[in-house]
């Protein structure tokens, strides 16, 4: 694609990068096939392309958004399966960020949105709040339906995703040592902030296997939420704000082999971090230190000795892959591999490539399309009649639980389970409510 910046325009890094981007582009189109947004309506504008031409409008023109830039890209679930299928590598993630952070700073919302986006970006990064904040919600639940009944979609949609248990206290900062005679490596969790809160069940089921294999777990002090939530809104301060935190507390750690993160949504914004700081002289080196060590649950677990339990499996398992683990992160074998090792029968979900409608705060902010994904992908899903629903990211786990009454579980879960942990909560509550799941590995 041609371009037209000039050098003025040139001489900031982000138009640099996002011309190279753009001059990738060869318009072809393959990219809209697999394009969520643009399978459930056609809009060419709802698709990557069509976004990308929007994109390119604005940021050669030097515009302020428009009310119609801001629709389409705020349409945009930061899927990346756009990535995957495109032929000519052009890295949609960075280009799609950048048009973010100018939306953010050049177009005024309505003023219901501006404070629906404020209170989420001040809330769900902190644990403490979005505590506070779940609780309110777990009160307020039983008026989904009331929300609904008065258009008050996004509230409903907030209502019905949150759980009907009360909140978790987040993962301490501490060690947890290696469970064998010998250490076998050192590595620090990304406790996150909305992950533990919701489900801690799966950082425990990380911490348990980790340790089983010989590694020495560390929860860092100060380090917190990886930024993606108010990175995803544009709120670019924020979020380099929040990356910068984590990389001096994992700084601090001195030598670590690497920074293992069970929610792939998190695991995909921290192998960013590189490029996000690469204009920052005190963080960049640091950053790019930090993404190098950044590795998804399943990613470090696939290179350790695990052994299955005696007793271990025969349940039938869809596995959905996350968007930010298979797009995002380009992980696609490791957590089914994993699975099938351990004695689980693995099933692929039909057109795994598209988005549940989770993607952060998009099942908030656009609950109307979230709602269609989540029932697209609930339908495929439950006609694989499986037992347990594994996926690799809090978000995608809430987002597909509310729709079914399949349990929804964490693979991580599933394979501490397997390797003799506990059997996950969600199984646990089934297998007490139905006797005839197969009882599988030690539970
Ligand atoms: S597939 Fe790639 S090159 Fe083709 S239109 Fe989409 S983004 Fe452009
Ligand atoms: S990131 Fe996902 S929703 Fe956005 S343009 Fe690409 S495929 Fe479509």
């Amino acid at each position: 694609m041609q371009t037209s910046f000039t050098l003025e325009q040139l001489a900031d890094p982000d138009i640099v990068e996002s011309e190279k981007i753009l001059r990738a582009c060869v318009h072809c189109g393959f990219c809209t096939a697999t394009c969520p947004t643009y399978v459930l309506d056609g809009n060419e504008l709802d698709s990557p392309r069509g976004r990308i031409y929007l994109i390119k409008d604005m940021l050669e023109n030097d515009r302020p958004a428009s009310a119609e830039v801001a629709l389409h890209i705020d349409r945009c679930l930061s899927c990346l399966a756009c990535m995957t299928t495109c032929p000519s590598g052009v890295h949609y993630m960075h280009l799609v960020d950048h048009a973010r952070v100018h939306i953010e700073n050049t177009f005024t919302r309505p003023v219901s949105e501006r404070f629906l986006r404020s209170v989420l970006a001040r809330t769900l990064p902190y644990p403490q709040r979005f505590r506070l904040a779940l609780a309110a919600a777990l009160l307020g639940k039983p008026l989904t339906g009331v929300a609904e009944a008065f258009g008050l979609k996004r509230l409903a949609a907030m209502l019905r995703l949150a759980p009907w248990r009360g909140p978790h206290r987040p993962l301490a900062p501490q060690t947890f040592p290696a469970a064998t005679a010998v250490r076998a490596g050192r590595v620090a969790l990304l406790a996150g902030c909305v992950n533990d809160v919701l489900a801690p069940q799966i950082n425990t089921a990380a911490v348990r296997t980790l340790r089983r294999c010989g590694i020495e777990v560390v929860v860092a002090e100060n380090a917190g939420c990886c930024g993606s939530m108010v990175h995803h809104m544009g709120r670019e301060h924020e979020a380099l704000a929040q990356a910068r935190a984590n990389i001096d507390a994992w700084t601090a750690l001195g030598e670590i082999d690497a920074i293992v993160i069970t929610a792939s949504g998190c695991g995909t914004t921290v192998k960013d971090y590189g490029f996000m700081l690469r204009t920052d002289p005190a963080y960049a080196e640091r950053a790019a230190k930090v993404s190098k060590l950044a590795r998804d649950v399943t990613e470090y677990l696939a290179g350790l000795p695990l052994e299955s339990a005696p007793g271990a499996a025969g349940l039938v398992v869809a596995y959905h892959a996350a968007c930010s683990l298979q797009h995002g992160q380009r992980i696609i074998r490791q957590p089914k591999d994993l699975l099938a090792k351990l004695g689980f029968v693995v099933k692929d979900v039909p057109d795994g490539h598209l988005c549940c409608g989770s993607a952060g705060t998009y099942n908030i902010m656009q609950p109307d399309i979230a709602r269609r994904l989540r029932e697209r992908k609930v339908g495929t899903i439950e006609r694989l009649r499986p037992d347990v629903i594994a996926a690799g990211n809090i978000g995608c786990m809430t987002q597909i639980a509310a729709g079914t009454s399949v349990p929804t579980v964490h693979t991580v879960e599933l394979i501490d389970w397997a390797s003799g942990g506990p059997c996950p909560p969600a199984l646990q509550e089934r297998r007490g409510q139905a006797a005839e799941l197969p009882s599988a590995a030690a539970g």
